[in-house]
């Protein structure tokens, strides 16, 4: 394959990654938007396996079958709710790729021979214009595998705090602030040393244990509810690490591709910094407001219990209903059973709508996934600022699943960690029915006093056989 029609198949797949972009952005063309960006995808790895600059194309295909059909195999075995974490895993295997890269594309940088033909001018001119171009590089190089190593270990912990391995609380080590900045200020340090003298790769070492020591420390601080923006966040650096490694491959594709990602993740994190009222740079920053205790021993009063059967006979007097659906949902795998009471609720007209809190789950968007999936019609489910006002006149809300994005201790309780963050008013509603199997604590491991509002009621047990019960029972 020649070189222009690379060329011109790295545009064309560059376009598709633009329209795949664009199609995820709603749920109707969303379908559409996945199969852009596979096709696009095919015709760059068909492009870069097969284009002139390709050697070994027998071990590229050899690889590709190996980690593909690893990657397929975990792919069909994932549960809706283990996304986040093969999401935080794939994002570090891209970081780990761009330090492979770097410290390849050191090893393999060689001076190019000045030729013999040119005058003295001409032969000055090419090693000024060769010695320019050897900076580039390392800089390149350096600064590819200072982001890689940072989305490599950051990642990591991503997973680890999302699968639970690690402590979901902020790592409050001492003066975590300075240590943060003088990973920095070193690491510019030694890179000023590395350009000096390219010969000597310690710099680069050095630089590279302490950028995976920064990427595990930046994420560990990082407290339970910060997490989104902390998923979105390793999102953008993986896309910046893929740049990396396409500025060191001097592949264009790879340049655009990770700047799509690594911007698009950016402006994902500063819409989930809105939706949280958190400051980016305070999240990123990691432990910033962390430093008030939880109060999950609080005591506030007695709870009220109530039956599936209940539940029903109050969902048929109601006219306007408002589910609310969290990451328990999610668990219970419910959406189906509650996707049915929705239509039959429907059917005798009653007003049932959904809200969704854009951090509700475990994934951005998990929440509207996984009703679009139970065939939940787009039209009757609301984001959070779309429904918020409408609680004061709803007869029932059910809480299904949803715990710290319906905490009122977030508007109520300045001391609390999750104080600030936009909530669901569920309890503004005349009656609240909430899903859950005990009265323990969401993710975010603070006390909800919802639960013990006197219009509230708790439905415990399994989100899914409770809606199925009421189903039964309706
Ligand atoms: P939470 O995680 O706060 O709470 C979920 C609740 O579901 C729990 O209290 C649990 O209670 C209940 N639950 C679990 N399993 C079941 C089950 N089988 N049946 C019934 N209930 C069940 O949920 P939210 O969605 O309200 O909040 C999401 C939290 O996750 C926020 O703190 C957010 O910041 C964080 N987060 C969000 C991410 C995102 O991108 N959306 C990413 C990372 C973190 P019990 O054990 O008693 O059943």
């Amino acid at each position: 394959m020649s070189m222009s029609l690379v060329n011109a198949a790295y545009i064309i797949a560059a376009l598709l990654f633009i329209m795949s972009l664009a199609g995820l952005s709603k749920h109707e063309t969303a379908k559409a938007g996945c199969l852009y960006g596979i096709v696009g995808m095919a015709i760059a790895l068909v492009a870069t396996i097969f284009g002139p600059e390709s050697n070994g194309t027998f071990w590229i295909i050899l690889a590709m079958i190996i980690g593909g059909a690893i990657g397929i195999h975990r792919a069909l075995k994932v549960e809706m709710t283990e996304m986040p974490e093969l999401v935080a895993i794939l994002h570090s295997f891209v970081g780990l790729a761009a330090v492979l890269v770097g410290f390849n594309s050191y090893g393999l940088h060689h001076a190019v021979a000045v030729p013999e033909h040119l005058d003295a001018a001409a032969q000055a001119a090419f090693v000024a214009e060769q010695n320019v171009l050897a900076n580039i590089h390392n800089a390149e190089v350096f600064l590819g595998i200072f982001i890689g190593a940072v989305t490599f270990t950051g990642s990591v912990v991503a997973f680890g705090k999302l699968r639970g391995i690690i402590n979901s609380k902020a790592l409050m080590l001492p003066h975590r602030h300075k240590l943060n900045l003088a990973a920095l200020v070193i690491s510019a340090l030694l890179m000023i040393a590395f350009m000096r003298n390219p010969d000597n790769i310690f710099p680069v070492l050095v630089m590279t244990a302490i950028a995976l020591a920064f990427g595990w420390h930046l994420v560990a601080s990082i407290g339970g509810a910060d997490m989104p923006v902390v998923v979105s966040m390793l999102n953008s650096y993986s896309g910046w690490a893929a740049a990396a490694a396409g500025f060191m491959l001097n592949n264009s594709l790879l340049i655009v591709t990770g700047a799509l990602v690594g911007s698009s993740g950016a402006i994902l994190s500063y819409i989930m910094c809105k939706a949280m009222n958190r400051s980016f740079i305070s999240v990123i920053a990691g432990g910033f407001g962390n430093d008030v205790q939880a109060s999950s021993d609080l005591d506030y009063g007695e709870h009220r219990e109530t039956t599936a059967e209940e539940t029903a006979e109050m969902l048929k007097n109601a006219s306007s209903v408002i589910i609310t659906p969290g990451y328990g949902m999610a668990v219970a795998q419910a959406q189906y059973p509650v996707a049915e009471i929705t239509q039959k609720l429907r059917e005798r007209g009653v007003n049932v709508r959904f809200g969704i809190h854009p951090v509700a789950g475990r994934l951005p968007g998990h929440m509207n996934v996984l009703l679009a999936e139970a065939k939940v019609p787009y039209d009757v489910v609301l984001e959070m600022d779309e429904i918020n006002d409408d609680f004061a006149d709803t007869d029932v809300v059910l809480v299904i699943g949803a715990n710290d994005t319906v905490n009122p201790a977030a508007m109520e309780d300045p001391s609390s960690p999750i104080a600030g963050m936009p909530v669901l008013e569920v309890w503004k509603a005349q009656n609240v029915i909430v899903f859950k199997r005990s009265m323990g604590v969401g993710y975010a491991g603070v006390q909800n006093p919802l639960f013990f509002k006197e219009n509230t009621q708790m439905l415990l047990g399994d989100a899914k056989e409770s809606v199925d019960s009421i189903l039964k029972a309706l």
